[in-house]
């Protein structure tokens, strides 16, 4: 069983079994909805899902509705009757223990942000670079 939550805890989920797959999202759509550059998403089916508390629902496309914290603005789950009928994809880095789940593939990476695709080569810092 997995738990998950938003930022401020006004809404807690548990999921159980596997997903269909877990991706991270390059689209736009994502992308503005949460104002990060990209979103990891698990696709579970919506049975396996238990959710307390009451998201906000945004329409962000014709059939794609987007769950969000009402409090914290938390990302947390994508629904479209049309795409994915009977599944719910849950931002997986709202999951207590994220690392619970494998990454496995990108998807929708025709709209990726050009610097995205090499971030992964630029130099880090476990906090913050060091100050001159
Ligand atoms: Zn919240
Ligand atoms: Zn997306």
């Amino acid at each position: 069983m997995l738990k998950g939550g938003c930022h401020c805890g006004a809404i807690r989920y548990e999921v159980e079994g596997q997903p269909v797959y877990h991706a991270l999202c390059h689209c736009t759509d994502c992308r503005r909805q949460t104002g990060a550059p990209v979103v990891s998403w698990a696709l579970f089916p919506t049975d396996k899902l238990t959710v307390s508390g009451t998201p906000v629902v945004y329409a962000s496309s014709e059939n794609a509705r987007r769950h969000f914290c009402g409090a914290c603005g938390s990302s947390l789950f994508y629904t479209n009757a049309v795409v994915f009928p009977g599944l719910t994809d849950i931002c997986s880095a709202t999951l207590d223990e994220p690392d619970a789940l494998a990454l496995g593939i990108h998807v929708q990476t025709a709209e990726r942000i050009g610097w995205m695709k090499d971030a992964h080569l630029l130099p880090q810092f476990e906090r913050y670079p060091p100050q001159e």
